[in-house]
């Protein structure tokens, strides 16, 4: 039965999203394979599909994925501290931690939990969290839940996270630093040398949220690893649903503090275990992502292809932004590239900053060169016709 005034609270709500055309709906998607789509009874090409290596429909990760549910069923039964932890946890966890030469990992349901469990479970209300203002949602979400005090610091500025360290350090117990190794909106990569001294010079502790980076920088191992000599992070974060195709996430650290987030992490402890499928399908993806180097090269070179032909500075990751400004100008230059059968969704707030509404691309390993082609060209006839501000480019 109807409660009237909840559904009058839920549509005051959506009345003002609709006026400030932020107003979003879901949209039913078929995706056909990697980088095939269909939607609304058209075919297109997606360019906004996090699914970085083509992992989601490589048959070899089907197939693990369908034979796990035959061996093991549908789902996991119930959390991995009761029954759910069926053994095919342990070999996702150990190739993990080898990939990323850390003592262990531990594998969560998504990032989004991870992020909202690794916190709370490192920091309480005496202590102080610092994240990069760019930071993502989960991030936030986890700050909030362990009643720290949260303060950010500059998009990748180390000088004024070490400015906020100093101010805010004093008094607190213990201190995290949470940034992301490729910014999930902008593309750009995290100064990580940089901000590990600093974190180390106030006893900080750092983590890196990679779920952009992980499979793609650093031979596949990350973003910590695409510097030389690699930054030491002792937490590091990332997801099993971006580049490895499939779904969950995981904390590469050292064994006692994966012992921690066993026995404290809630979205660990008080959560069904993955499907079985999803684990298996996680740990052939996770060979792939060690293993075909050709595979894991494609989708930057077609960044790079991409911002070449259209002008744009070179690419740091397979996430590629063009800045439209205004909401409703990102949604026209979206409809219009659809039109020429291309799937790039307008990226608006809150997930970004109010005026910097986007035109988010990603590249992925299938993605044909031809593809690639087309949408930079379509792009470029959007300039030309000054549907998107010439400043978002070089020259
Ligand atoms: C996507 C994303 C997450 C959430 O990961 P899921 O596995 O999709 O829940 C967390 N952090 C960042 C930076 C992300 O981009």
């Amino acid at each position: 039965m109807p409660n009237e005034s909840l559904d009058r609270f839920a549509k005051s709500k959506l009345d003002k999203l609709i006026a400030h055309g932020l107003r979003r709906s879901i949209v039913d998607t078929h995706r056909i394979d990697a980088v095939n789509i269909r939607r609304n009874g058209r075919d297109l090409v997606s360019f906004c599909c996090n699914d970085y290596l083509g992992l989601t429909h490589h048959p070899a990760v089907k197939a693990a994925s369908a034979a796990a549910v035959e061996k093991f069923g549908a789902g996991a039964g119930a959390s991995r501290l009761i029954t759910g932890n069926h053994d095919l946890y342990t070999e996702l966890e150990v190739k993990l931690a080898r990939l990323k030469g850390t003592e262990a990992a531990c594998v969560f349901g998504s990032g989004y939990m991870a992020n909202s469990g690794i916190l709370p479970a490192l920091a309480g209300p005496d202590d102080l969290i610092v994240i990069d203002e760019l930071g993502h949602a989960s991030m936030h979400m986890g700050a909030r839940a362990s009643r720290a005090r949260i303060e950010t610091f500059a998009h990748n500025d180390p000088d004024d996270l070490a400015e906020v360290l100093c101010r805010a350090r004093c008094d607190a117990g213990t201190c995290l630093v949470v940034t992301e190794g490729v910014f999930s909106m902008d593309g750009d990569r995290a100064p990580l040398p940089g901000l590990a001294a600093v974190a180390e010079q106030h006893e900080a502790w750092l983590m890196v949220d990679d779920a952009h980076g992980f499979g793609i920088l650093g031979d596949g191992r990350g973003s910590v690893f695409d510097f030389e000599p690699p930054p030491s992070i002792p937490l590091q974060m990332g997801t099993l649903s971006k580049a490895a195709g499939v779904y969950g996430a995981f904390l590469c650290a050292s064994t006692p503090v994966v012992e921690l987030m066993k026995n404290r992490a809630r979205s660990l402890v008080y959560t069904t275990g993955l499907p079985p499928s999803v684990v298996a399908g996680a740990i052939v993806a996770v060979d792939l992502i060690a293993s075909d180097t050709e595979r894991r090269a494609r989708p930057m070179s077609h960044a790079h292809t991409f911002c070449d032909t259209v002008g744009l500075a070179p690419p740091q990751s397979p996430i590629v932004p063009v800045i439209v400004g205004d909401e409703a100008a990102a949604l026209d230059a979206s409809s219009a590239l659809e039109e020429a059968g291309f799937l790039v969704t307008p990226i608006r707030p809150p997930t970004v900053p109010a005026g910097t509404s986007r035109l988010r691309i990603t590249f992925t390993a299938d993605h044909s060169d031809e593809q690639v082609e087309g949408l930079a060209n379509a792009l470029k006839r959007l300039l030309s016709q000054e549907m998107i501000a010439r400043p978002a480019v070089k020259g």
